[in-house]
């Protein structure tokens, strides 16, 4: 595979060799090549020149899911702007926040959220603000359709930014992730080899573009193989299957596939094309591996990554592919455990720290914050507690601020979920740690149910002590409907604590 050092050299290169290669494709029937691309981002590009937008200048959009969101993308890569994404999801109140912190150049809204878009970016100081919609509808596509010469490609450094992300602040403010055109360019070359991929590729996308799994893990490496991808607005199981007859990559998040199982259109023929199923951003349970697989054939490849640092680890593409580890460190990335805690196993958990191309260049304006997550030797804290197995690959046992401390022991949430999933009727568990009179926090399981399925909280605590020391089984356990979870997938376990902070009645 070609080595680029300059991200946009992903699409240029490949409408100059390859232009007529299929590269975007979305639920309406429009389809762009290399070309088409380049040529597009080149007017979309030349509209952000014409507003003022220079290199280092920062675009926040905060619009649905389309072909020109991607492009929004490729354009500032190309005019060297920084590309600040923004959850759709997010209140006035929550996105003032953002347009404060980021002062951004450009802000591009949904054109039915125009005015008070307009309202909340004149107050937080951002005076220009366009609406794109998914349609090509919208004053910036407007102005994008009047543009007849498209923008030249600015040389920007590799040190240089190309997206401020926001993480996504379960404790506190969330902080805005320097990330630079080097770190995109590294992680992609690392992905697309160590994956494996080529230009015959097609991705099935059902990721929203606001978060760092969608915009930059997926795309990214397709760009840099000159593959190309199917975009669809949002991740729908039958979809998704259809759309998979004429793929060969998917990548998504654990409730994805558990989706995705529950759906009797899942067949090894459905997905026979397929050679490559990636799951991120949150744990995969080894018996959603293991269901994947007995149903499809399929071994699920599960990889390690964050907003701060891209992607850190992935299971191998050729050898073992371990359910409920999530693999080896990419070639140029250094893992390693410190803080260690306890032994498990003979092994030590503790705090996961990685070094490396891909690690963020820190946080926006926050020089305070962004030396709190290096250690003196030049690696990041990732707030993730972990243990590296004597085969070197890495197992994740939870978030730091996760970790219970009850009456002055730890307590590793991961280990009691998954006595508690192995348990009969218990369909998926979270477990977390509230106030507790006694001993601190008292640790405190929600679990859902199998359909149709009964269970008795004191039977499943009886059960956990059998294969738990006393002090990790939960005081009490909570059946609920439904996991709180956030789009990624990930469950809220702040949502929980804050729900149950009274029930040992402080
Ligand atoms: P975000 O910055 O929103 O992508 O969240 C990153 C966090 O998601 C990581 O620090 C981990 O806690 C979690 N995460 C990502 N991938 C995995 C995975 N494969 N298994 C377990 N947790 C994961």
């Amino acid at each position: 595979m070609i080595q680029f050092n300059d991200p946009y050299q992903w699409i240029r290169s490949a409408a100059q060799e390859t232009p007529h290669h299929p590269c975007l494709e979305d639920d309406f029937g429009r389809r762009l090549d290399y070309a088409q691309v380049d040529h597009a981002a080149g007017l979309q590009g030349a509209a952000l020149l014409e507003l003022g937008v220079r290199t280092g200048d920062r675009v926040a959009f905060q619009v649905e899911k389309s072909l020109d969101a991607i492009l929004i993308y490729l354009a500032c890569l190309r005019v060297g702007a920084v590309v600040v994404p923004l959850n759709t999801a997010y209140t006035a109140t929550e996105l003032a926040y953002f347009l404060a912190d980021s002062q951004p150049a450009l802000f591009l809204a949904r054109p039915s959220h125009e005015d008070e878009a307009t309202q909340v970016a004149t107050d937080s100081g951002c005076s220009q603000v366009e609406t794109l919609g998914t349609r090509q509808d919208g004053s910036f596509a407007a102005r994008i359709a009047k543009q007849r010469t498209p923008a030249p490609v600015t040389a920007v450094d590799p040190s240089g930014l190309a997206a401020l992300l926001y993480t996504s602040g379960t404790t506190g403010r969330s902080k805005g992730a320097m990330i630079t055109r080097g770190n995109l360019i590294a992680n992609a070359q690392a992905l697309a080899t160590a994956w494996r991929l080529v230009p015959a590729d097609r991705l099935v996308h059902t990721l929203p573009l606001f978060h760092v799994h969608g915009l930059f893990l997926s795309l990214n490496a397709v760009f840099a193989a000159h593959a190309s991808v199917r975009v669809h607005d949002r991740f729908e199981p039958l979809e998704t299957i259809e759309s998979l007859g004429t793929a060969t990559l998917f990548m998504g998040v654990p409730t994805h596939y558990t989706r995705l199982l529950a759906s009797a259109a899942l067949t090894p023929e459905s997905v026979r094309l397929v050679r490559l199923f990636v799951s991120g951003s949150a744990p995969l349970l080894a018996e959603t591996h293991q269901a994947f697989e007995s149903r499809t054939g399929k071994a699920i490849l599960e990889r390690y990554g964050m907003t701060e640092t891209l992607v850190n680890t992935s299971n191998p593409y050729d050898g073992m592919r371990k359910p409920g580890s999530v693999g080896l460190p990419l070639p140029g990335v250094e893992v390693r455990i410190t803080e260690a805690t306890r032994e498990s196993e003979n092994q030590a958990i503790g705090m996961i720290e990685v070094r490396g191309p891909n690690v963020c260049a820190g946080y926006w304006r926050a020089p305070e914050k962004t030396a709190a997550d290096r250690t003196a030797d030049g690696f990041f804290r990732t707030g993730d507690l972990g243990l590296i197995d004597a085969d070197g690959y890495l197992h994740i046992s939870g978030r730091a601020k996760d970790l219970v401390i009850t009456g002055g022991y730890n307590v590793y949430p991961k280990e009691i979920e998954l006595a508690l999933d192995a348990l009969p009727g218990i369909s998926e568990s979270a477990v977390f740690g509230v106030p507790h009179p006694d001993f601190g926090e008292g640790v405190t399981a929600a679990v859902t149910l199998v359909p149709d399925f009964q269970v008795n909280e004191q039977t499943v605590l009886a059960a956990l002590k059998d294969c738990l020391a006393a002090y990790k089984v939960p005081k009490r356990l909570v059946v609920i409907a439904e996991l709180p979870r956030n789009s990624m997938g990930k469950v809220q376990k702040n949502r929980l604590r804050e729900i149950y902070c009274d029930l040992y009645g402080n």
